[in-house]
């Protein structure tokens, strides 16, 4: 492995759904790698196994899939550094365990839990904190891998490292404590696993969130015991909730990532948005796409400070992703939440549409009160049909000759109908011959102009909806 390459890794543990705050650790991992032209990789990190979920990892697989970010290994894909999954590696973390054995830095565990939950109650009644190497054997026993393998710390010192983000870090010899290697049962603990494999997987740049600092010191002594370089460390900044308070809610961003999807948020707008939740490209340019975010992704550029999750901004961003989407693939999203529609409505309504949404999922909510009268023909209360101080006999006469200007009136543009309409409107007052026209075609108060109705219900249900509102005002008139 050539030292200068970037390698980068994703490393979740299958212990639920993926939230905004895994994406985004998998987002930055991934771009640092793709600007590098570097390798990203996706690790599971399974050696919990009281905390497992099933189905966990084809959930994590199938939200990074939707988001289009990519791994060149991993633990459906292989690689030729594999296995990608811990609970695979276990050769791997004994031999490294065995060799810290021989250096003399590994030792079993020689007590028993009551002997361990008795050294504890001790440091609590004596207010110290209980550091395990306070009790550390004088002589290591053998290590028949039925007690837990305990790292022996080889120096107290005053780690300093240097974070690429935060700079300067540093913890004192409190942080330091004789942790377990390898349980009882087998498997490696997170703190021993995970360096065993950037080693063995040549990762060049760890990033994760700050719950990990104070772990630090324990790696980095692990390292020395094991003589490898650390990899670049990268704290990402915590991501906060709504309004400032510290953890994320259910409300703002905590929910499983995939329910964005559900909602109808694009995930071009999902990466750009969490791509900007720690990070920013200097410039005004906000919308970016994957490309752009991969090109101008830089580690001096992620944030110190906690990161607000502003549901706004997303709405915000998902509505210009919208935007920039072609037609075609604007229309396959819109089809699949207006199924009862004729695919000629959805096509000339699209750009009414698209105007009023944010989110593809907003079509549910407005579809009833802004869309079902193009599909329906809706029951107009006669009344309503009158404008103001006009009085019915002029709504007829208006809708009548709106009737005549739509026979001949070109349908294959919005605008053209707009302007026969408008010429005729301008002159007897837009008010007098629009609000009768709208209210003839929708039944609605509110409602798009009367010449985007025109132009999506076609000029055959214009003049019948048009043709049935002066009926009914005739048979009015001539009832009174
Ligand atoms: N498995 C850890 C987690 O799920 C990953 C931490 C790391 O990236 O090293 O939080």
């Amino acid at each position: 492995m050539s030292t200068s390459q970037v390698v980068t890794r994703f490393a979740p543990s299958p212990t639920g759904f993926m939230h905004v705050g895994g994406v985004r650790t998998a987002l930055y991992a991934w771009a640092f790698a793709r600007k590098n032209n570097g390798t990203f990789i996706l690790r599971i990190e399974d050696t919990d196994k009281k905390r497992e979920v099933a189905g966990s990892i084809e959930h994590i697989i199938a939200s990074l899939h939707w988001l289009g970010i990519q791994w060149d290994e991993g633990v459906d894909i292989g690689g030729k550094n594999g296995p990608y999954k811990q609970s695979d590696r276990l050769a791997s973390y004994s031999k490294y365990a065995h060799i810290l054995i021989e250096k003399g830095y590994a030792y079993p565990d020689p007590y028993s839990e009551e002997e361990l939950a008795e050294f504890r109650r001790q440091a609590e009644e004596q207010k110290r904190p209980f550091l395990y190497r306070e009790h550390r054997p004088t002589v290591f026993g053998e290590w028949d891998g039925t007690k837990s393998l305990r790292f022996k710390i080889p120096e107290l010192k005053n780690h300093i490292w240097n974070d690429a983000v935060r700079g300067e870090l540093t913890a004192g010899i409190d942080a330091l404590d004789d942790f377990i290697l390898i349980k009882s049962d087998g498997y490696p603990t997170y703190n021993f696993a995970h360096i065993i494999d950037d080693l063995e997987m040549g990762v060049t740049h760890i990033m994760r969130a700050d719950e990990f600092i104070a772990s630090t010191p324990k790696f980095l002594s692990l390292y020395e015991a094991l003589e490898i370089t650390p990899p670049v460390l990268v704290t990402l900044p915590p991501i906060l909730g709504e309004g400032g308070n510290k953890k994320l809610g259910k409300r703002d961003g905590a929910k499983d990532i995939l329910e964005y999807r559900n909602e109808g948020y694009l995930p071009e707008a999902m990466v750009n948005f969490l791509s900007l939740l720690g990070w920013n490209p200097g410039g005004e340019k906000e919308i970016m796409t994957k490309e752009e975010i991969c090109q101008l992704f830089s580690l001096d550029r992620i944030h110190k400070g906690g990161a607000m999750f502003n549901e706004e901004k997303l709405l915000w961003m998902n509505k210009e992703h919208i935007r920039l989407q072609p037609k075609e693939l604007q229309l396959s999203f819109v089809k699949k939440y207006l199924q009862t529609y004729d695919d000629a409505i959805v096509e000339r309504l699209l750009p009414t549409i698209i105007d009023r949404i944010s989110t593809y999922g907003d079509i549910v909510t407005i579809e009833p009160a802004e869309f079902r009268f193009f599909i329906e023909r809706p029951i107009v209360s006669v009344e309503n049909l009158k404008w103001k101080n006009s009085d019915l006999q002029d709504a007829l006469t208006h809708l009548q000759s709106v009737l005549d200007i739509i026979q001949s009136a070109d349908f294959s543009a919005m605008d053209s109908i707009k302007q026969a309409i408008m010429t005729y409107a301008e002159s007897h007052g837009k008010g007098n011959v629009l609000w009768p026209l709208r209210m003839a075609l929708s039944g609605q108060e509110k409602s798009v102009d009367p010449f985007t109705i025109c132009y999506v219900l076609g000029r055959d249900e214009s003049s019948m909806r048009i043709q049935n509102a002066c009926t009914s005002i005739r048979s009015i008139s001539s009832t009174q």
